[in-house]
């Protein structure tokens, strides 16, 4: 163990798994560790930032918004916020849009829920339960943790309530069947981030949007990890045939700043009376201010046409290694949000390969690696990072003949 892992060791609970290395500075694509090495970072923290690291015009949006205003609370106006939710609407391009800002992903699937559940309060005081998807991935609190759709995960921690009711994550019938009169929302994500970058198929959204269109629930997607951008659109479900009422959204939003936010449309946009929910921190004005400038250099500089062009690049090249590398089985995701998929359950292995020969990934599954580089990775990047990556899998592949032998 080296010095920093044992005294955090010492220091910290041990929830996180980590890899065998210290970052200590990055400048665009490109991450160094304690030792001056140089990787290619091709995951973005986990898509969280899409801008690259340390982008000068979030540096300069945040140094500026820290010596002029940090923090007033909620109990009185700020520019940035107020500004915030008028450009995320523009982005959304629907005709009125109301945002609640807070810290993180789970807060806005929490925010969400409270959402949802005063929606369907107004009809029938039980119609407060929600449909998910297995796979789905909505957070760690308690609600958003009830949401995901991973037994494993809510095991340690029953009971979380029974108001979720989860139902195959390609399966449209299901879906169908799961909404009833008692159901406030259909929670669903455009690709599946952390259940393995799994698309959801248009089958299933749509059957999701008409039942909740038969029974007056809300369609939330949570955008978290596939919004601002990641997937070659500004949303996921701008690429699919339905749209939500609800968006939750955080990850890329700030560019690694702590930021949520949700947004809904028409019959969720007056679900909130004044008191209904608060965030001490959330749309505080620095990180109101670097969301801006994300929003502003993505539009700026073609970013999310840019991120379709690249994404199209990154399928190509995880196919070839397809082809080449015995091990790599597939690839599924789009956009700058793909994942190639392995013949054996080997992820674990191939990721921290891949660290060996300075290309930051991460085994999504067992037998999946996630590639989600920041939006401005260009052509001769993504080359480097299917020579690296070949590296790592052909490392692997030969040991596994070895032991097969
Ligand atoms: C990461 C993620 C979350 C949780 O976000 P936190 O900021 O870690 O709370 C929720 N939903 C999706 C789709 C995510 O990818």
């Amino acid at each position: 163990m080296t010095g920093l892992a044992a005294r955090e060791a010492a220091a910290l609970f041990p929830t996180y798994v980590r890899q065998p290395v210290t970052f200590v500075r990055g400048k665009g694509t490109r991450l160094y560790d304690d030792t001056g090495r140089e990787y290619l970072d091709c995951l973005s923290g986990l898509s969280v930032t899409s801008l690259g690291h340390a982008h000068p015009a979030v540096a300069e949006a945040v140094a500026a918004q820290m010596r002029t205003l940090v923090h007033v609370s909620n109990l009185f106006y700020t520019h940035p916020q107020v500004e915030l939710a008028e450009r995320l609407a523009a982005t959304l391009r629907w005709d009125g849009a109301s945002t609640f800002f807070c810290n993180s992903g789970a807060e806005a699937n929490e925010a969400a829920i409270k959402l949802s559940r005063r929606h369907g309060k107004r009809m029938h005081p039980e119609k407060v339960n929600v449909v998910a998807l297995e796979g789905g991935f909505h957070g760690r609190l308690l609600g958003a943790l009830l949401l995901t759709g991973s037994p494993a995960k809510h095991e340690p921690f029953q009971p979380l309530g029974e108001w979720v009711t989860h139902v195959a994550h390609d399966d449209a019938a299901a879906v169908d069947a799961a909404v009833d009169d008692r159901t406030c929302a259909v929670w669903v994500e455009a690709v599946q981030g952390e259940g393995g970058v799994r698309t959801v198929a248009d089958d299933v959204l749509r059957a999701a949007r008409a039942a909740c269109d038969r029974h007056g629930a809300l369609l939330v997607i949570d955008e978290v990890q596939t919004g601002i951008g990641r997937l070659g659109a500004w949303y996921g479900w701008q690429q699919t045939p339905v749209v939500p009422d609800v968006v939750c959204l955080a990850k890329a939003l700030a560019n690694g700043l702590p930021i949520g936010a949700v947004v809904a449309r028409g019959p969720g946009m007056d679900a909130f009376q004044a008191g209904d929910h608060a965030s001490t921190f959330g749309g505080g004005p620095v990180v109101s201010a670097a969301a801006l400038a994300v929003l502003a250099t993505i539009e700026s500089e073609g970013l999310v046409e840019h991120a379709a062009a690249m994404g199209t690049v990154l399928t190509s090249r995880l196919t070839e290694l397809t082809k080449r590398v015995g091990i790599a089985a597939g690839v599924r995701g789009r956009g700058l949000l793909q994942a190639l998929v392995l013949a054996e359950p080997a992820a674990a292995a191939v990721a921290a390969a891949a660290l060996e020969h300075g290309l930051v990934v991460n085994a999504v599954a067992s037998d999946a690696i996630r590639v989600a580089p920041a939006l401005l990775i260009n052509e001769a990047d993504l080359d480097e990072m299917a020579g690296r990556l070949e590296s790592a899998l052909r490392a692997i592949d030969a040991e596994g003949n070895g032991r097969h032998r």
